[in-house]
C-alpha cells in the first residue's frame, strides 16, 4: 500500500518535473518522450522563428534531426536536445527564421535553360530594344533569326510594342519577333519566311492583325504567332548535362531567397530527366511538384488518363520531392499582351488598348484556347486520377469558361476537397469567387503583375474591372486558399527576370499594393504580413496536397527553412524588398550559406 502510494507520490513528482520543463508553448509540439531520447543534428535557437503553424505561433528555437524537425519551442526545452560534438548550436541572436519557401507557379527549367546559352537582355523601352537589334543584325549573317521572348508591350516604357516599320528599319534582312506568348510582332522579313501575307486566312485561334485602312499586316499576331515562329528552329537543345547544371545554377538563386520548394507550372520529361539524376546525386535544391498539360483536344478522356500515368512512371524520386501534382489546360492569353478573355470588351474604357496591345477592334474581348467540353473531358480525367485539375487563366471571361467545365464535373461528383486550381486569375469578380469559395477551388496567384503593370492596366482597362484584379482582401475573406508564385519563364535574375520570382518583392506589393511606378493599386486590399507569407509558405503546401508534410515549422514536418537578414514581421515596410536568405535548409540540409 505504502509502496504503491509512493510509487504514484514519484509519478506525480515525475509528472510535475516534465510539466515545468517541457511545458508546450501553446500551439508547439515538443515531446517529452522524444525529447529524453533524441540528440538533434542542429539546434537554432534565440531566434524569432515564424512557424506559420494554424496560430502563427513564433518560437524562440528549433531542433533538427536528420530531414526532420523534431522540436520548436523556448531556448531551454530545444537545447535540452543538444549533445556537445553531436549538434550544431547556431545561435541566431534574434534573427528571423520562417519555413522554406514555396514557388507555387514557376517554369523552372524553361528559365533555367534560357539565360545557358545566351543572355539575351531584359530591354525596358522599344528604343532600347531597336538599338539592341541594330547592333545584333551586324553580326548575324542574312537571314538568321532573332526573337525576344517573353516581351511584352506593358513592359516597354512607350508602352506599346516596336512597330512593323521600326522593325523593317533595324533589321530589313534578318527575321525578328518580339514574343509575349500570347501575342507576337514580327517583321517583314519574318513573315516573308513564314509566307504569311495579307491574304493569309485568319486561324482557328488568335487574330492576324490587318490595318483596318488598308488590309495590310501590321505584323502582329494575337495568340497565332506561331504562324511565323514554327519557322524558327529555336536555340540549340541543351545536352542532359548541362540542363542539369542550367537548373543547378537557377536553384541556387532561389535558395539564396529562402525558396525550399517549386512547383513547376509546366513540366517535360527531359526536365524530369534532369531532376531525378539531380535527385540521385543529391544536388536537387529543392523539392518539386510538377504540371502536365495532356493533349486534351485529339484525345479521349481515357487516353488523357493513361497519357498521365506514363508521366507518372517517369519521375523516379519519392513523392517529397518530385510528384505529378497537376493535370493543367491552358485556357486563354495574357493580359500583358491583350490576349486575356475578358467579360467586357477591351474597348470599353476607351482607345487606350488599340495603342499598347495593337488590336484594331474596340469589341475584341481576347481568346478562348478551346471549348469548355473539351476542358471538361480533361476535368474528368483529372477526377479518375485523383490528381487536382488546374488550368491557365487569367481573364474573368476565361474564368467563365474554366468554372464552366468544372461545374460540368462537379454536378456529376462533387470536387469540393479535390482542391482544384486556377492558375493566374488576375480577375476574379465576386459571383466567381463565390462558387470558388463554395467548391474548395484554389488560386495560384501572381502578384508581379499587379506591381510590374498595374498602373498601366489601371488605364486600359474600366473601373469595374480592375476592381477584380486580384482583390485578395476580398479573396481572403472568402476563405479561398491563395499560393504565391511568379509565373517565371525566362531568365535567372531574381528582379530582372520574366517574370520577377523574388517572393519578398512580392510579399511587400502584397502588404502595400504598391505598384512599380510608386503609386498604390486599391489600398484596401492589402493583406497583413502574416497572411503575405501564408502565401508563400503553408498555402503552396496546401494546393499541392502537402501541407501535413511542409509549409510550416512544427514537429514531424521536413526540415525545410531559412534565416532571414530582417526581422520580416516588424522592418520598415519597404525593407522588406531586401530580404533575402542567411541560410537556407532543406530536408536538414544547407544548400545555401552566407555571411551578413
Ligand atoms: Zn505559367
Amino acid at each position: 500500500m505504502l509502496k504503491k502510494f509512493i510509487g504514484a507520490g514519484l509519478y506525480l513528482i515525475g509528472l510535475f518535473i516534465a510539466l515545468t520543463i517541457f511545458v508546450p508553448i501553446p500551439g508547439i509540439g515538443i515531446s517529452p518522450s522524444n525529447a529524453a531520447r533524441e540528440v538533434a543534428d542542429i539546434v537554432l535557437y534565440n531566434g524569432k522563428i515564424l512557424t506559420v503553424d494554424k496560430k502563427f505561433t513564433i518560437a524562440q528555437a528549433v531542433a533538427i534531426k536528420k530531414d526532420r524537425i523534431i522540436a520548436v519551442g523556448t531556448n531551454k526545452q530545444v537545447l535540452a536536445l543538444a549533445k556537445k560534438g553531436k549538434t550544431e548550436q547556431v545561435d541566431l541572436k534574434g534573427k528571423t527564421v520562417v519555413p522554406g519557401l514555396i514557388e507555387s507557379h514557376a517554369h523552372l527549367q524553361e528559365a533555367a535553360e534560357s539565360d545557358y546559352l545566351e543572355k539575351l537582355p531584359t530591354p525596358d523601352s522599344v528604343d532600347s530594344l531597336l538599338k539592341y537589334v541594330a547592333e545584333k543584325v551586324k553580326t548575324l549573317k542574312e537571314g538568321e533569326w532573332i526573337v525576344f521572348e517573353k516581351t511584352f508591350p506593358t513592359r516597354f516604357k512607350e508602352r506599346r510594342f516596336p512597330t512593323l516599320q521600326e522593325l523593317d528599319a533595324v533589321a530589313p534582312k534578318n527575321p525578328i519577333v518580339i514574343d509575349g506568348l500570347y501575342a507576337g510582332q514580327a517583321n517583314s522579313y519574318a513573315m516573308k519566311i513564314a509566307g504569311v501575307d495579307k491574304n493569309t486566312p485568319q486561324p482557328k485561334v488568335g487574330v492576324i492583325v490587318k490595318d483596318p485602312a488598308t488590309g495590310e499586316l501590321t505584323g502582329l499576331f494575337l495568340r497565332c504567332q506561331a504562324l511565323i515562329l514554327k519557322h524558327y528552329a529555336g536555340m540549340r537543345k541543351l545536352t542532359h548535362e548541362e540542363r542539369m547544371d542550367a537548373i543547378r545554377k537557377l536553384v541556387a538563386s532561389y535558395n539564396q531567397l529562402g525558396f525550399t520548394s517549386v512547383i513547376e507550372g509546366l513540366s517535360w520529361e527531359n526536365g524530369i530527366a534532369a531532376y531525378n539524376e539531380l535527385y540521385s546525386r543529391g544536388e536537387l535544391g529543392v523539392r518539386m511538384t510538377y504540371t502536365f498539360m495532356p493533349d486534351i483536344v485529339k484525345k479521349s478522356k481515357e487516353e488523357i488518363v493513361n497519357q498521365v500515368k506514363a508521366m507518372q512512371l517517369l519521375v523516379k524520386t519519392p513523392d517529397s520531392w518530385g510528384k505529378i501534382g497537376f493535370v493543367k489546360a491552358w485556357i486563354d492569353g495574357g493580359i500583358l499582351t491583350g490576349t486575356a478573355r475578358m467579360r467586357e470588351p477591351y474597348g470599353a474604357k476607351g482607345p487606350l488598348h488599340k495603342k499598347v496591345y495593337g488590336h484594331n477592334d474596340s469589341n475584341f474581348k481576347g481568346v478562348v484556347v478551346f471549348d469548355q467540353a473539351t476542358y471538361a473531358k480533361a476535368a474528368e480525367a483529372a477526377y479518375e486520377l485523383n490528381l487536382p485539375m488546374t488550368a491557365h487563366c487569367v481573364g474573368d471571361g476565361g474564368l467563365d469558361v474554366l468554372l464552366g467545365a468544372y461545374k460540368q464535373v462537379d454536378a456529376a461528383h462533387p470536387i469540393k476537397g479535390r482542391r482544384w486550381s486556377v492558375i493566374h486569375g488576375d480577375f476574379t469578380p465576386e459571383d466567381s469567387l463565390q462558387w470558388m469559395a463554395d467548391h474548395g477551388v484554389v488560386l495560384i496567384a501572381q502578384v508581379a503583375w499587379l506591381y510590374k503593370d498595374g498602373a498601366l492596366l489601371s488605364e486600359v482597362l474600366t473601373e469595374k474591372t480592375i476592381k477584380t484584379f486580384y482583390p485578395f482582401r476580398t479573396i481572403e475573406r472568402t476563405g479561398i486558399v491563395v499560393s504565391g508564385g511568379s509565373d517565371l519563364m525566362i531568365k535567372w535574375d531574381p528582379i530582372n527576370a520574366v517574370n520577377p520570382y523574388h517572393p519578398w518583392i512580392a510579399m511587400h506589393a502584397l502588404v502595400t499594393r504598391q505598384v512599380e511606378n510608386g503609386g498604390v493599386l486599391m489600398p484596401e486590399e492589402r493583406i497583413s504580413r502574416e497572411s503575405a507569407l501564408r502565401q508563400y509558405t503553408i498555402n503552396g503546401a496546401y494546393v499541392s496536397f502537402s501541407e501535413g508534410f511542409k509549409g510550416s515549422i512544427e514537429v514531424g514536418k521536413a526540415a525545410d527553412l531559412a534565416v532571414l537578414n530582417k526581422d520580416y514581421l516588424t522592418c520598415p515596410v519597404d525593407e522588406i524588398k531586401e530580404i533575402r536568405a542567411l541560410r537556407t535548409i532543406v530536408g536538414g540540409k544547407t544548400v545555401h550559406m552566407t555571411r551578413e
